[in-house]
């Protein structure tokens, strides 16, 4: 148990911590939950309240919380050492893991670059991409990015970003990009759903550019979904169209499986759903299954072998982390791949996602349930107003926030997403953990209705 006091704690985090996407002037005022311990799908706050976690711990969490042989991995690794610098150096687990990530991401995919988020996997994948370009001699500057996506939140990531209300502020210090649509809107609005129509319709978009300019450095696309602007998912076919267009035109394609990568969406990576290999993939959130701060970047040899010369020449990527392939995250995230293999973790996750799209069915009938959109195990239930029209809940009201509330009472931790409900449950959820989880929003939802949320 906890040595200090919940009481103090609870006056500590408000004194000290500033958290997160979180208007402190608003936490401060409520209360909030601080966790203690975990096991499997479940966690514990400070009073002993437990709850399942439907958000995997911010789409992180793949095969549960304190997992034995997670755990065991990360003690072998600690009683060696804990960290030892590879600028320069490597060090045992980060050879391995590059290797098995090699083996398991699309054959194109030779080489690997660590760092410790997602944003900064996309950080590298864009410097890499405009510093390929230089090499080969080319001043190319401008990147092709979609409205609503969301790649991470330091500045060049934001510079790739279509998310106003996050990105907007900083618009000022960000680069040059070219934005096409956000693929789910803009069909939704011009086609109704997600139409071969609209695939078509969204390839002639993107080739109107590629065939308009010669500066392009990458198209930067999320993997199959606009996951952070609320569960978008992509037409079917759109990423294949994508890579063979961007093969035609001559430019990168960099595609960002941070939220999709390690099975969320069914496969372990969704590119393989399309039969696509990019010129860079970046990937975080489960690569340790949640337990430690880890991110990769692959690229091909194509890109590795323009930064290869002579130590004069000055081609080598000058970037780097402190913690760059750091042992004890890579440890962890090798066993949390071997448990994949060991444990099957992906054929028992089709009978759930098939569960998922049939529960999901019902959220339809409810009142203030504007749009359902699922791919593979990841689900947005989207919150309006006014069904009719679709008109949202006013921004400052924090429906969402305040339905994510109403669950916890009934011992279900979720974060939304604006108004859209976010379900990211750990894959290693059982079927009845599922029901739980579902009909506690269900309920939730229903109060909304009846004006007790
Ligand atoms: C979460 C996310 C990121 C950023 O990852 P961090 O680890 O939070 O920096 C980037 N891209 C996508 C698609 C994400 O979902």
């Amino acid at each position: 148990m906890h040595d200090v006091d919940p009481k103090l704690l609870e006056k500590w985090d408000k004194e000290y911590f500033w958290h997160p996407f979180t208007q402190m002037k608003v936490y401060r005022e409520e209360d909030n939950l601080i966790f203690e311990r975990g096991e499997g799908v479940y966690l514990w706050d400070i009073y002993g309240n437990k709850y399942i976690d439907a958000i995997s711990s911010l789409w992180c969490n793949v095969h549960g919380h304190n997992h034995p042989r997670l755990n065991n991995a990360l003690v072998r690794q600690l009683c060696k050492v804990a960290h030892t610098t590879t600028l320069g150096s490597s060090n045992v687990p980060a050879i391995l893991l590059a290797k098995k990530l090699v083996e398991i991401t699309p054959p194109c995919l030779t080489k690997v670059f660590y760092s410790e988020d997602g944003a900064e996997a996309v950080e590298i994948a864009l410097k890499m991409a405009y510093h390929y370009w230089r090499n080969k001699g080319q001043n190319r500057k401008v990147f092709i990015t979609l409205s609503e996506a969301y790649h991470g939140d330091t500045v060049g990531a934001v510079s790739v970003g279509g998310i106003d209300l996050f990105h907007g502020t900083y618009k000022d210090l960000l680069f040059e990009t070219i934005k096409l649509p956000s693929p789910y809107l803009y069909c939704r609005e011009n086609f109704g759903s997600l139409t071969p129509e609209c695939t078509a319709k969204l390839l002639s978009l993107l080739e109107e550019v590629l065939k308009s300019r010669n500066d392009i450095v990458a198209l930067v696309l999320e993997a199959g979904i606009q996951a952070a602007a609320g569960m978008l998912p992509f037409p079917k076919g759109f990423l294949k169209g994508a890579r063979e267009l961007t093969k035609r035109y001559d430019v990168l394609l960099i595609v960002d499986e941070v939220a999709t990568g390690f099975g969320r969406t069914g496969t372990l990576f969704y590119c393989e759903q399309e039969g696509v290999c990019p010129d860079f993939m970046c990937l975080g959130k489960g690569i340790t299954g949640g337990y430690l701060p880890l991110a990769a970047t692959l690229t091909t040899d194509e890109v590795f072998n323009a930064f290869l010369g002579e130590f004069g020449e000055a081609k080598h990527f000058y970037h780097g982390h402190t913690y760059t392939g750091n042992n004890l995250a890579c440890a962890v995230s090798l066993e949390n791949i071997k448990i994949f293999e060991d444990e099957k973790t992906l054929e028992k996750l089709q009978p759930k996602i098939e569960y998922l799209t049939q529960r999901l069915k019902e959220f339809w009938e409810l009142k203030h349930v504007g749009d359902v959109r699922q791919l593979g195990f990841m689900a947005g239930i989207e919150l309006v107003k006014d069904k009719q029209t679709g008109e949202p809940f006013p921004y400052g009201e924090r429906t969402g926030f305040r339905v994510a509330r109403k669950c916890r009472e009934r011992g279900v931790f979720l974060r939304p997403l604006g108004d859209v409900m976010v379900l990211m449950m750990p894959l290693v959820i059982q079927k009845e953990e599922m029901d739980k989880v579902i009909d506690t929003l269900k309920w939730a939802i229903q109060e909304l209705e009846r004006g007790r949320v």
